[in-house]
């Protein structure tokens, strides 16, 4: 008989410690952890440490689950300690913040603050086990440098299982989602960038436009949400004026209630990647850019079964880029002065899992030719908004 693999004895290491806490795939081809406290989590780094430095197993770690390509949160073969099992929506009055454990929902949390008519936006401390299998509390005051890093660090410097946010006062919201044919697409997009460049920001409001290629039928978008229930503030009211419309969700609601209509567009099922570019706010741009992704999208729509491309544009304004820094900034190089940008996604679906490696290759293309162009036109930024990456390197 062989003596068993390094795997199988981290395996058995991992199941005398944490017993209760583990659970095997149908298949057995890989172990699930689904720890109960930031103690457990100390546990598992513990026991998993010698064997992980010797390289002889991979750990993923789970929150949502939600970042779609394979090894970003699951690994075949592997570890993988999930969070659905540490949650909690705790709020404090004298403190103002809100603790939430870091396998709990958004839907869960705006629905708990919603009945304190409060709202969150960011995270202030973050409860975390270190490599070291110390758990620490990490915060402007408290390992302020480890706070640093964790803001844009992604899961490099420890494993979060809480995270304490500033609440704000926050009732009912005006704004929505308006659709148009893709003719619209110019009109979407000027106004959308003078929202960009504007030097006379809005500190309340903030838009998504979009260009979706679905099934070969290009809609123009515009999503936006000022923080109060002010109908058509003079920031977002050219956006509301363009016309024709297919399709308008213009209205009072909570934040809750503009949560759940975003979900309601990333139907359960679907197979979905994210791919991201990030250019100097500029109209010319951003139209060369949506040729570009029409061009791309033709050869997929004729043979992709349920394929869809929505190409996001997201704005960072000098304004936005302000208050972060006020607010700690982010480890990853953002000033003011790079302002305003466009942070560009590629967001994918489609129906059959024979069709990925087409699809992948077909937007890893786009994009390239996206930033070819950026570098070109003089527009490139090297930022990557993370939550939207795919794994490339250097990510
Ligand atoms: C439909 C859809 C809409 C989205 N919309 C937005 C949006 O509007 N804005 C936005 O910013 N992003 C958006 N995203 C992207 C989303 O924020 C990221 O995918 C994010 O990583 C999801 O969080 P998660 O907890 O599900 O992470 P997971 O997918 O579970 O993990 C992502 C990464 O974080 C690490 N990680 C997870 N939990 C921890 C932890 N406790 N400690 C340390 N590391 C950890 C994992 O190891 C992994 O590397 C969207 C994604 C989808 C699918």
């Amino acid at each position: 008989m062989s003596p068993p693999s390094t795997q199988t004895m981290a395996c058995l290491a991992l199941f005398a410690a944490l017993q209760s806490r583990i659970f095997f795939s149908k298949d057995a081809q890989y172990l699930e952890i689904r720890p109960q406290s930031a103690e457990d989590v100390a546990e598992i780094i513990n026991v998993t440490k010698p064997f992980a430095l010797a390289g002889k197993i991979m750990m993923a770690i789970r929150g949502g689950g939600h970042m779609p390509w394979a090894g970003a949160a699951n690994l075949d073969a592997e570890v993988t300690v999930d969070f659905q099992n540490i949650t909690g929506v705790n709020y404090d009055p004298r403190t103002n913040l809100v603790s939430i454990g870091s396998g709990e929902r958004w839907a869960a949390i705006y629905s708990a603050l919603d009945q304190l008519d409060l709202g969150v936006a960011g995270g202030r401390v973050s409860k975390l086990p270190l490599a070291s299998g110390e758990i620490v509390e990490a915060n402007t005051q408290s390992h302020p440098d480890l706070f640093h890093a964790l803001r844009g660090g992604n899961n490099n410097f420890g494993i979060i299982t809480r995270f304490d946010m500033q609440t704000f006062p926050e009732g009912q919201m005006w704004g929505g989602l308006v659709s148009h044919n893709g003719n619209a697409f110019p009109d979407v997009a000027k106004t959308f960038i003078n929202f960009a460049q504007t030097s006379n920001p809005d500190p309340l409001a903030h838009v998504i436009a979009a260009a979706s290629f679905i099934q070969g039928m290009e809609v123009a978008l515009a999503n936006f949400y000022p923080a109060k229930p002010q109908p058509d503030p003079p920031s977002l009211a050219p956006f509301v004026a363009i016309q024709p419309q297919l399709m308008s969700t213009v209205r009072d609601d909570s934040l809750l209630g503009f949560s759940v209509e975003q979900s309601s567009f990333s139907p359960d099922g679907a197979r979905s990647w994210f791919f991201t570019t990030t250019w100097q706010a500029d109209l010319d741009f951003m139209l060369s850019v949506r040729a570009l992704g029409a061009e791309a999208v033709a050869p997929l729509s004729a043979s992709v079964p349920g394929f869809v491309l929505a190409k996001a544009f997201r704005p960072l304004t000098r304004w936005l880029l302000t208050a972060s820094a006020a607010g700690g900034g982010n480890t990853l190089g953002l000033t003011p002065n790079d302002g305003p940008l466009i942070v560009n996604m590629l967001q994918t679906l489609h129906t059959n899992a024979a069709d990925n490696d087409k699809v992948v290759s077909a937007m890893l293309a786009l994009n390239t030719s996206i930033e070819d162009l950026a570098v070109e036109k003089g527009k490139f930024n090297k930022y990557k908004f993370i939550n939207y990456g795919y794994k490339i390197p250097g990510l």
